[in-house]
């Protein structure tokens, strides 16, 4: 896959292929929102390529954001460096996050179902490999929020009519009573999993593999992804935690009645 390169509101996005007129258009208008911190309503018809020149300009915007980060960090280390300050580790780290926050957040993309998340991810799967054929040094990292149904790989629990509550029985059990709930975090060292970019089935797999619970695991990996690939009700608990969390860029896809899809990215503050 060769990838087409174009330079849009400052940014070099790269399409899988050659972009359609529309498409060109929708990243255009998404790319100056997200530079100038505006929300946005985007629509495009079915078959305009609206996923992909959403994707790709996304992935284009939010590696560019990532050198300007690391850039900042190194502008600021030299400074304390030639004044000879010392910062306590407290208020660096606290520091760092806010920059992070302003510079590079973090991007939820989120869609009604299931089925549509693994269509959003593969089309993801796509545009980043056709970006890493310019910028090979690139690997966003991503998660893959859905329900224990889907990620659970109790035996016991994955087969109960309702998975979520026999989890929670099985975890209120003293000395906890499922062996993945404790092996979770080690999914994201599996070698499919990583700086990857996978879907639901993936991580099961590799959960099966190191005897790790893929649902905590996706959770966990929330933190430091650059991605985070949800469903709509995940994503209204996140708006509804807010204070909690950093603030993020969240392009939304809904089918509706009369528009094909709404697209829009809001920028919360704490
Ligand atoms: S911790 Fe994970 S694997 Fe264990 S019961 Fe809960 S969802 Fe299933």
């Amino acid at each position: 896959m060769q990838g087409i390169e174009r330079r849009i509101a400052g940014v070099s996005v790269v399409f899988p292929f050659k972009p359609y007129a529309s498409q060109l258009a929708f990243s255009s208008k998404l790319l100056s929102c997200l530079n100038n911190e505006q929300n946005g309503l985007l629509e495009s018809p079915t078959g305009s390529g609206k996923s992909v020149a959403l994707l790709s300009s996304l992935i284009a915007w939010r590696h560019r954001q990532q050198g300007r980060l690391d850039g900042e960090h190194a502008r600021q280390k030299a400074e304390r460096k030639e004044a000879l300050v010392v910062e306590p580790v407290a208020k660096n780290k606290k520091k760092v996050k806010k920059l992070k926050r302003e510079l590079a957040p973090k991007v939820y993309i989120r869609s009604r179902t299931h089925s549509q998340l693994t269509q959003l991810v593969a089309e993801f799967g796509l545009c980043v490999k056709s970006f890493q054929k310019s910028h090979p040094e690139y690997e966003p990292s991503m998660t893959l929020l859905a329900s224990k149904k889907h990620y659970c790989i109790n035996k016991k629990a994955s087969k109960a009519t309702n998975t979520d509550e026999a989890c929670q029985e099985l975890l209120a059990k003293p000395g906890c009573g499922c062996a993945q709930f404790k092996g979770y975090h080690k999914v994201k060292s599996h070698p499919s999993i990583g700086h990857k970019v996978w879907d639901i089935e993936d991580l099961v797999v590799a959960g099966r593999g190191v005897r790790g619970c893929p649902y905590f695991a996706a959770k966990n990996m929330t933190e430091d992804a650059e991605f985070v690939f949800c469903p709509v009700w995940t994503f209204d608990l996140l708006v509804h935690l807010l204070p909690f969390f950093t603030p993020c860029l969240a392009p939304v896809q809904l089918p509706g009645r009369s528009l094909d899809t709404i697209l829009c990215w809001h920028r919360f503050e704490r």
